[in-house]
């Protein structure tokens, strides 16, 4: 089952999951600062009523919207994290399900990805 990737390849790998980490950072930074801003919007037209109380309702969707991104970003992070714990701990590039050899071509594709296609259809 041993089919160790060349070292050049993991260094090109943990390379591009450390560009996507901090990219994700980034964006889950960003959406908190914005629904920071909506908060502070809501207590300030709560004070002062605004006689536009449409825009309450459009208001609420946006954070919905904002924080499904969010967490979609989230779950993105802990994945790319996992990959990057598995290079350092030698078991990247096997599936986490049946131990096989993940393709390298899906891992250019999804470089955080812990499945096989095989095992990842399965799943859904
Ligand atoms: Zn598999």
């Amino acid at each position: 089952m041993a089919r160790d990737l060349a070292k050049s390849t993991l260094e090109r790998f943990r390379r591009r999951l450390d560009e996507e980490r901090v990219r994700l950072l980034a964006v889950i930074a960003e959406i908190e600062e914005q629904q920071e801003e909506v908060r502070l919007t809501e207590t300030s037209s709560e004070r002062s009523p605004d006689p536009n109380t449409a825009e309450g309702g459009s208001l609420a969707f946006e954070m919905e919207k904002e924080l499904s991104l969010a967490r979609n970003a989230e779950d993105l992070l802990a994945q790319v994290n996992e990959a990057l714990e598995r290079l350092a701990a030698g078991s990247y590039g096997r599936c986490a399900e049946c131990g096989k050899a993940i393709p390298v071509a899906r891992l250019e594709a999804v470089p955080h990805t812990r499945l096989c296609v095989g095992c990842a259809a399965g799943r859904r």
